[in-house]
């Protein structure tokens, strides 16, 4: 025996490619050459592969020893491919029965000694590898949770190089991973614990019916990111295609958390405002990372005092609010993270943050209050609904004891009112609110006639933009859906108009 196959899989993005390992050891001097596009992290795998193997009390062939990665075109990154390689060249070599793999793959990087080592990416390469018939997959046991969330194949958990030859030997047997159904976890954030800020919890609920993005402004402590935290609570859950989609760009990133699969919770994430463009978008070196935006893919991106952020930080986020999409190139090739979020972003009123109500202490010259807030204003601001005013909650609120509505409950009526909302769409290739055309609010979309009068006037008197108006009137629907009224009147105007309050401030 000389030749012999594995199979592994490369990420691309957060989709997976299975890849083809062969094996060919021949007589000659003893040599290793390794084809297929590999980058370095495979090139060093080699010294890797070598301990691994002595470590496991095989022996690594004093022959010519030819490993071939196909399809070639294929990037390839990553030490996934420690494990299939070994096997491979076990295998051509005669020390494991070659019969054993078919139909099997193997994915992890193995340490000097023959651990195999977790690797990032699992969740997007076993749906590649289930979709194209694998029935088996090998695994380091440290990726169990993730793994644990596919059907369709037998997940195989191991610890190191000899188990697994053990078990393509048939000397040993290694134990199925149970497969994991979704059910309902109980987060520990709810809205029932927010006290007071009922104009806030509102316009998060009317932000959450319509997908609206939303800028708070607020003094320090007034509760700011509390309210945005638990926005995820009241969002819809997620259907399985999306719930896939969440668990796939955290695996690619190191940051999968089987809660968001078990609870089809939208994802929360929240990038300090000293963060880097690539931690925003993604991108990277070696290696390509999903950035913050595409973290928070169908859930939220929240960005606390937003006006503090580098230069160039917000403005990265325009193209991805306008394509969901984030686009990287790179020279092996181009790669795709989807980053459909909702955008929340706090700011305090001024750089001191006192300058509120009655400016209490607040000693910011006008000058550096409209420069702070300049940096929010401009194309980021134009694509923002809601603009709520949060102020710290009264005494007396805070000592009201009577029960408050909670998540759930919330959740119910924004449900319902997206239904709402989406049976009105059905023709349109849209299904939010946030999401109907301008032209279509101008003719198939107008508020009630005395809502559409008291727009104008506003128009008339410079007291909004064309802009201004269109926003009104996406957030009328939302209001109607949410108080189930057929098509916004007045009254959904005073309330949305009251959502925008922070607008003064915020020019
Ligand atoms: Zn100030």
């Amino acid at each position: 025996m000389s030749f012999a196959m594995t199979q592994g899989v490369a990420l691309l993005g957060i989709d997976g490619e299975l890849v083809s390992i062969e094996a060919d050891v021949s007589k000659g001097l003893p040599s290793y050459q390794l084809l297929g596009l590999p980058d370095a992290a495979l090139n060093e795998s080699r010294d890797r592969i070598r301990s691994a193997i002595q470590n496991s009390k095989l022996i690594w062939p004093q022959h010519k020893i030819t490993v071939s990665l196909s399809p070639a075109w294929l990037p390839k990154s990553g030490s996934g491919f420690d494990l299939p390689i070994s096997i491979a060249i076990l295998a051509a070599s005669g020390q494991i029965p070659s019969t054993a793999l078919n139909g099997l793959i193997l994915i992890g990087e193995l340490s000097l000694e023959g651990a195999l080592k977790p690797i990032r990416g699992i969740l997007p390469m076993l749906l590649a590898a289930a979709k194209q018939g694998t029935r088996r997959a090998i695994l380091p046991v440290e990726n169990s949770d993730e793994a644990s969330l596919i059907e369709d194949l037998e997940i195989l958990p191991a610890t190191n190089l000899s188990q697994v030859i053990g078990y393509l030997s048939g000397s040993c047997q290694i134990a199925p991973l149970q497969h994991r159904d979704t059910a309902e976890l109980n987060s520990n954030l709810d809205f029932s614990q927010v006290a007071g800020q009922q104009i806030a919890k509102f316009g998060m609920e009317v932000a959450a019916t319509g997908g609206h993005h939303l800028l708070m402004i607020g003094p320090p402590g007034t509760g700011k990111t509390m309210l945005a935290e638990r926005l995820p609570t009241i969002l819809p859950r997620l259907s399985s295609s999306q719930t896939k989609q969440v668990a796939a760009i955290h695996s690619v990133a190191g940051t999968f958390d089987i809660g968001y699969v078990l609870e089809k919770r939208p994802p929360f994430i929240a990038p300090h405002h000293t963060t880097t463009t690539v931690a925003m978008v993604g991108g990277g070196g070696r290696t390509i990372r999903p950035g913050a935006c595409s973290l928070a893919h169908n859930g939220v991106l929240f960005i606390d005092e937003a006006p503090e952020c580098g230069n160039g930080i917000l403005d990265s986020l325009r193209q991805p609010l306008e394509s969901g999409i984030v686009e990287i190139t790179r020279a092996i090739g181009s790669f795709k993270f989807p980053a459909q979020f909702m955008l929340v972003l706090a700011a305090n009123p001024c750089p001191c943050g006192r300058f509120s109500g009655k400016g209490r202490g607040c000693q910011c010259t006008s000058l550096q209050v409209r420069r702070y807030l300049s940096k929010l204003s401009g194309p980021l601001l134009d694509r923002i609904d809601l603009r709520l005013k949060v102020d710290t909650p009264t005494r007396v609120e805070l000592a009201d004891l009577s029960p408050r509505e909670n998540s759930i409950q919330i959740r119910a009526r924004v449900e319902k009112a997206r239904q709402i909302s989406a049976d009105r769409f059905t023709e349109y290739s849209f299904s939010l609110n946030s999401q109907i055309p301008s032209e279509l609010l101008r003719t198939r979309f107008k508020a009630q006639q005395k809502a559409m009068s008291a727009l104008h006037n506003l128009i008339d008197r410079e007291e909004i933009t064309a802009r201004g108006f269109h926003k009104l009137l996406r957030l009328c629907w939302s209001i109607a859906d949410l108080r189930e009224v057929t098509i916004p009147g007045i009254e959904e105007l005073e309330i949305a108009i009251s959502l925008r309050s922070a607008t003064e401030i915020a020019a």
